[in-house]
């Protein structure tokens, strides 16, 4: 069946390859031991994983693009070969760690989409609260609005059923809900919220290291990463400007790439697509799935990545960037614009 699918799709890549592509990550690791949640071990590629991807790319002749090169490519449409840009979004520490030194070794550009509230320390990383208390607690129970939640934490079911319902309280809060629940679900477990934040988070230190070398783009990803569908417009433009001016302020330089918190079309439609393009970025990436077409040049607000993670591997990626998976994720649709 894979070597069907392998067939298959050499035929769709002239069509659904389009001229690019561009790769969402979130983190570099080395292989961790012990126990993990999925939900985030999602998020995390070996120093290995990378390497192989970008050696992946280069037997297959891609030209490695940064951001700009990207919008160059498509304003003028001049290039010779298909592009791949890679991009990490949020600012983990780790990819100066242990992704910057393999970016380098290959001479590779690659972008990192940065929260503010990650150097600024104003965001709660609360995904790793929540691991750690699902693999180390017996239970967890808080009160909301009245509402009880009350979680076994010795079954995988029951730690399964508070992961799903905590993520769903706090993914989906207001502002002004974030905070409060932020403080009901995890107070009672740590003295300091921001534990995670310190630990896991690029500081405007590291920021200002990794940004001096031309490899380096810093794009922005708002203030606090809410999604974004969600706020009323003015705060939604504020997120987006804030986030920014913060990270131009602290590098003195100007910042033209955006990427959308969550980016599917829950977090992320038409009215963002206006407003990151009224903010002047001259691109912004979704987590739509697919691969970068000429016609975007027309959608440069709304290009599509490829998460990494979600493809299941090398064999994952060149039915990928073939377009055989994105075509019947997309059913058939090359652009999507909304
Ligand atoms: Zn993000």
């Amino acid at each position: 069946m894979n070597a069907l699918k392998k067939i298959l799709s050499w035929i769709t890549r002239p069509i659904y390859g389009g001229i690019g592509t561009i790769l969402m990550f979130h983190r570099v690791v080395p292989a961790s031991l012990g126990k993990r949640r999925p939900e985030n071990t999602a998020l995390e590629i070996t120093p290995e994983a990378l390497e192989q991807v970008i050696r992946f790319f280069i037997e297959r002749k891609y030209e490695f693009a940064s951001l700009n090169r990207v919008h160059e490519i498509l304003a003028t449409g001049e290039h010779r070969r298909r592009f791949a840009a890679f991009t990490f979004d949020d600012g983990y520490a780790d990819v100066l760690v242990y992704g910057y030194p393999v970016f380098k070794k290959y001479n590779v550009p690659f972008a990192v989409n940065l929260i503010s509230g990650f150097p600024d320390r104003q965001v709660v990383l609360w995904w790793y609260l929540l691991e750690e208390i699902l693999l180390t607690r017996p239970e967890i129970h808080f009160e909301l609005e009245g509402v009880p939640y009350h979680f076994d934490l010795t079954s995988p079911q029951g730690a399964d059923q508070a992961a799903q319902q905590v993520r769903r309280l706090v993914k989906f809060a207001t502002p002004q809900e974030l905070e409060r629940r932020l403080q009901a679900i995890f107070s009672p477990h740590y003295d300091d919220l921001y534990q995670k934040t310190t630990e896991l988070a690029l500081s405007w230190e590291q920021v200002r290291r990794i940004v001096s070398d031309p490899l380096v783009t810093i794009s922005a990803h708002t203030a606090h990463h809410y999604a974004l569908s969600k706020l009323d417009e003015t705060t939604a433009r504020e997120e987006i400007m804030g986030g920014k001016a913060r990270i131009e302020e602290e590098l003195q330089r100007e910042v033209r790439h955006f990427a959308y918190p969550y980016g599917s079309p829950n977090e992320a439609g038409r009215r963002e697509f206006a407003l990151a393009e009224k903010c002047g970025f001259q691109t912004a990436a979704t987590t739509r799935f697919a691969n970068v077409f000429r016609a975007h040049r027309k959608h440069l607000h709304a290009l599509p990545r490829l998460e990494i993670s979600r493809l299941g591997g090398l064999s994952g990626l060149e039915l990928a960037v073939n377009g055989f998976s994105t075509l019947r994720r997309n059913r058939m649709r090359r652009v999507i614009s909304e």
